[in-house]
C-alpha cells in the first residue's frame, strides 16, 4: 500500500492572503482530497517582527471562505503540532544538534551556517521536470545561513525540519521557491531524510505580462469577500490559474475538480490573471446555483443594507426575478430593496423623463383603474398574474392609441420608483395586487404634485 499523501500550506502571516497564496492552498487541498490524504496548515511565523494577528486571521478567514478546510493545523490541532513555527523551537534545536554532530554546521560572526555538500542537486519536479542545480561553486552558491546571530531562524532550515517532522510527502508551492529547492535538498540529505516530491506551480501574471503584485486589483482574497463574490466562483476561478481539465471546461463543480485534479496537468507556463473572467464566472454561479443557496448567500447583503425581508421565503420569488441582473451578491440590495419597503425613493431623473412624455399621468391613471378592475373582476383570486397584467396593460395602450412603452414606463416608475428592473409584469405579480394599486395611487399623487 502506498503511503498517505500529506501536503501543507505554509504561509508567513506578514500581509493579507493573496490570490497566489490562496491558489497554492487550493492546489494542495485539491491534491489531498483527490488522494484521500491530509491537508495541513502550518504557520511560518518565525519573523516575529513582521507577523501580525490580523494577517493570521485573514488566512483563516480566506481559507474558510473558500471552503479549504484543513485536517491539521491551528484551531483544529493534529498529531504533528504545534503548527506554528514560533512554538517549535525545541524541535529545531534538536535538528541543529543532528547537523552539528554530522559536521555540517559552523559559526560565522555569531550566525550559524550550513556547510554546503558542494554537488549537483537535481530537483525532480512534477511540473517542471528534472532540473539539475550545480552547487559546487562556493562563489555563486555561498553556504546558507540557517540561524541569525539573534537566534532567529532562517526560512530554509525550519521549512525543511517541519516538512520532515510533519511527514510531508508532497510540496506544492509557487515557482518563486524553485531556486530554494536545491538548498532544501541539501538539508534533507545532510539530515538523512527522504525529501518530499515537489510541484512548483507557475507564477501568476497580470494581463500585461507583469508579475502580479500585492497591490494589484484582485490580489487580496479579502477583496472578494467584501466585494460580494460567490466563494465557489472564486474557488473555481483559482482552479483555472495554472490548471485546466483536458477538455478546457471552465465552470466545474468542485467535486469534479477534486476527482480530476492531477498535478501532472499543471501548466508550466505562467498563469494569466483576468479579473473580468472571475466576474464572468461569478455571474455564472449566481445564475446556476440552486435558488435556496443563492438566497442564503444574498441574505447577509440584504441585512447589511438594512432591508427587512423577514424570512427567506420572502426572498425567493424576488430572487427568481432579479438573479440574472446580479453580477455580485452585493448588487442584490439595489435590485431588491423596493420589494421590501413602501418607503422607496423615486429616481428624479427617471421621473423627469417619464413626465416629459405627454399623457404619462393619464396612462398611469388608466392603468391603475384597469388593474383595480382586473383585480375586482377576479376578486384577486390568483388572476393577478404576469400574463393577465400584460394583456391588460396592452389593451389599455391600444385603447389610448399609443405604444406599449407609454404605459410600461409610467407603470414601472409608479411601482418601483425607477426606470430599470426585472420584467415589469413579473415584478407587479410578485409585489401583489394591494401593494401595486397603493403604489400607483401614491405615485399619481406624488407625480401630479411634481408636475
Ligand atoms: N512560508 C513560505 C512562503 O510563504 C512557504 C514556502 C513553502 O511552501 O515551502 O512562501
Amino acid at each position: 500500500m502506498s503511503e498517505q499523501v500529506r501536503v501543507r500550506f505554509a504561509p508567513s502571516p506578514t500581509g493579507y492572503l493573496h490570490v497566489g497564496g490562496a491558489r497554492t492552498a487550493l492546489f494542495n487541498w485539491l491534491y489531498a482530497r483527490h488522494t484521500g490524504g491530509k491537508f495541513i496548515l502550518r504557520i511560518e511565523d518565525t519573523d516575529a517582527a513582521r507577523n501580525t494577528e490580523a494577517a493570521m486571521q485573514a488566512i483563516y478567514d480566506g481559507l474558510r471562505w473558500l471552503g479549504l478546510d484543513w485536517d491539521e493545523g491551528p484551531l483544529v490541532g493534529g498529531d504533528f503540532g504545534p503548527y506554528f513555527q514560533s512554538q517549535r523551537n525545541a524541535i529545531y534545536e534538536s535538528y541543529i544538534a543532528k547537523l552539528r554532530a554530522g559536521g555540517h554546521l559552523y559559526e560565522d560572526g555569531g550566525a550559524l551556517r550550513f556547510r554546503s555538500l558542494r554537488k549537483v542537486q537535481t530537483v525532480d519536479d512534477m511540473v517542471c521536470g528534472k532540473i539539475p542545480f550545480d552547487l559546487s561553486n562556493a562563489e555563486t552558491h555561498p553556504d546558507m545561513t540557517i540561524r541569525r546571530p539573534d537566534g532567529s531562524w532562517i526560512f530554509h532550515f525550519v521549512n525543511v525540519v517541519d516538512d520532515i517532522e510533519m511527514k510531508i510527502t508532497h510540496v506544492i508551492r509557487g515557482e518563486d521557491h524553485l531556486s530554494n529547492t536545491p538548498k532544501h535538498l541539501e538539508l534533507f540529505e545532510a539530515l538523512g531524510a527522504t525529501p518530499p516530491r515537489y510541484a512548483h506551480i507557475p507564477l501568476i501574471m497580470n494581463k500585461d505580462g507583469t508579475k502580479m503584485s500585492k497591490r494589484d486589483q484582485g490580489a487580496a482574497v479579502g477583496g472578494y469577500i467584501e466585494g460580494g463574490y460567490v466563494p465557489e466562483a472564486v474557488r473555481n476561478f483559482l482552479c483555472l490559474l495554472g490548471w485546466s481539465p483536458k477538455d478546457d471546461r471552465e465552470i466545474m463543480p468542485i467535486s469534479e475538480v477534486v476527482e480530476r485534479f492531477d498535478p501532472a496537468n499543471i501548466n508550466r507556463k505562467a498563469a494569466h490573471f483576468d479579473l473580468e473572467k472571475c466576474d464572468w464566472i461569478n455571474q455564472q454561479y449566481i445564475l446556476q446555483m440552486p435558488l435556496e443557496k443563492l438566497a442564503e448567500q444574498v441574505e447577509p447583503w440584504l441585512t447589511k443594507a438594512g432591508i427587512n425581508f423577514d424570512t427567506r421565503a420572502n426572498i425567493l420569488p424576488v430572487l427568481t426575478l432579479v438573479r440574472e441582473r446580479l453580477k455580485k451578491l452585493s448588487d442584490a440590495p439595489a435590485w431588491m430593496d423596493y420589494f421590501f419597503t413602501e418607503d422607496f425613493p423615486f429616481d428624479a431623473e427617471a421621473v423627469a423623463k417619464v413626465l416629459a412624455k405627454p399623457g404619462a399621468l393619464d396612462h398611469l391613471r388608466a392603468l391603475a383603474a384597469a388593474y383595480a378592475g382586473l383585480a375586482a373582476a377576479y376578486a384577486g383570486l390568483g388572476k393577478w398574474t404576469a400574463a393577465a397584467l400584460e394583456t391588460s396593460l396592452k389593451s389599455q395602450a391600444t385603447l389610448a392609441g399609443v405604444k406599449v412603452g407609454e404605459f410600461v414606463h409610467p407603470a414601472r416608475i409608479g411601482a418601483t420608483g425607477r426606470s430599470v428592473g426585472a420584467s415589469l409584469y413579473h415584478t407587479l405579480e410578485v409585489l401583489g395586487r394591494e401593494r401595486v394599486l397603493a403604489r400607483f395611487d401614491r405615485a399619481l399623487a406624488k407625480l401630479s404634485a411634481t408636475k
